[in-house]
């Protein structure tokens, strides 16, 4: 049966039915007042959502056009920056800086493992001639389910005083409490397609009045990507060029939606989801990539033992209908990784645990205790302090 399918990749996520219905309607121009009223209302809630006064610059780009905006409206060809690595999109961003000219250096991680805060802090501390112009940090490490100590490094970032901290955090925010005014971050990237629950398209960048500073010495060229055309055409509550409109609507709608949950609830349910999903798997003996101390609230990596990864992902699809992903580059048939992060609720966890389960048995999997995966995240909702009373 068609139109049954569950997404729990980590992005695209799934869509409410609400934001669906918005995306249908009929364009309107980004010069009337109408599309003014909706961006006033979206803007204003994109600050509410990234907990800051500062600019959010929305941008029709998918994550990485945003964090290539990010990048290169602050820095100067040849500028030395660190990069944290330790997972894909790590390694991206270093790529991207490096096509760019800026001056390199990574601070590595093992893939499953978090960035060590201590490592910026000596780099940072032993730069007294503050060379280092910015600090390149993936908070959520989607390609490990890694969540990387954005406070601490945030911290030796403020403690160094140049440097900018840049921050990819496309799978964090609007998952996991990121309050960017209390702790200083200069530039927040993140994208529409995760814990936002709209569709790919949307790129948004918050840049703080450091990172305003910065850019007007900054040397990098750039045009589509110039965040300051953004920022005087948004004060008119309109864009430079033309936005995906009807995105726009979903997200107003979607927006909504997260103010109505309330950002404490909507942190303490990626939690719970989380907690449901790796208490389940241990109960399944499958062990998990991330240790539970830096295990991301957006995605649970899988490693599993005697089962076939790729077999995992095609029984979960075409008999359940439901979408994990696999590993990525040397990951590739090693993991399997269960996104958890937007649209998702405690249902949604019971049927692919079950799934997971159903899928294990078929596969022959000895050691498994039909029921337990189940039973165990059954549990954490039901202690789940968080959950609203059943009235
Ligand atoms: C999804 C994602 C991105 C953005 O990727 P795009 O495909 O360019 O939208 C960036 N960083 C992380 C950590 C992500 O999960």
């Amino acid at each position: 049966m068609d139109d049954k399918q569950i997404l729990m990749i980590p992005g695209p996520t799934p869509v409410p039915e609400q934001a669906l219905l918005a995306l249908a309607k009929q364009p309107i121009g980004h010069r009337s007042s109408e599309f003014g009223c909706i961006f006033e209302e979206v803007l204003q809630n994109l600050q509410w959502l990234h907990q800051t006064q500062n600019d959010v610059l929305m941008l029709t780009a998918s994550g990485t056009g945003a964090m290539e905006a990010g990048i290169i409206n602050f820095l100067s060809p040849g500028d030395r920056v660190l990069v944290g690595c330790n997972g894909k999109f790590g390694d991206r961003w270093a790529d991207l800086a490096t096509t760019y000219n800026l001056n390199v250096e990574k601070i590595t991680a093992d893939w499953g493992k978090p960035l060590d805060p201590e490592q910026f802090r000596e780099k940072l501390e032993a730069d007294t001639e503050k060379q280092i112009k910015a600090v390149i940090v993936t908070h959520s490490e989607t390609s490990t389910g890694v969540i990387n100590d954005l406070e601490t490094i945030n911290r030796h970032v403020k403690t160094h005083g140049e440097a900018l901290i840049i921050v990819d955090a496309v799978t964090s925010l609007g998952t996991v409490n990121i309050p960017v005014d209390e702790w200083g971050i200069d530039v927040v990237v993140s994208a529409s397609q995760k814990g936002y629950m709209i569709p790919p398209g949307l790129g948004f960048v918050s840049v703080s009045e450091k990172a305003w500073e910065a850019y007007k010495t900054a040397k990098m060229p750039r045009f589509y990507l110039d965040l300051d055309k953004y920022r005087q055409f948004q004060a008119k509550n309109t864009t430079p060029f033309t936005p995906p409109i009807n995105l726009m609507m979903a997200l107003q709608v979607s927006l909504q939606m997260m103010k109505k949950e309330g950002l404490a609830n909507i942190f303490a349910r990626h939690q719970r989801l989380m907690n449901a999903t790796r208490a389940a798997l241990k109960q399944l003996n499958l062990p998990l990539f991330a240790p539970d101390n830096v295990a991301s609230p957006a995605i649970t990596a899988v490693a599993p033992v005697q089962a076939d990864t790729e077999q995992i992902l095609k029984i979960m699809k075409n008999r359940y209908d439901i979408a994990l992903a696999g590993g990525q580059d040397h990951l590739k048939g090693k993991i399997f990784r269960i996104g958890h992060l937007g649209f998702v609720t405690d249902r949604d966890i019971l049927t692919a645990i079950g799934s997971l389960e159903a899928t294990l048995i078929e596969l022959g999997q000895d050691s498994l205790t039909p029921g337990a995966g189940v039973a165990a995240a059954a549990k954490v909702f039901a202690q789940s302090e968080a959950r609203a009373p059943v009235q």
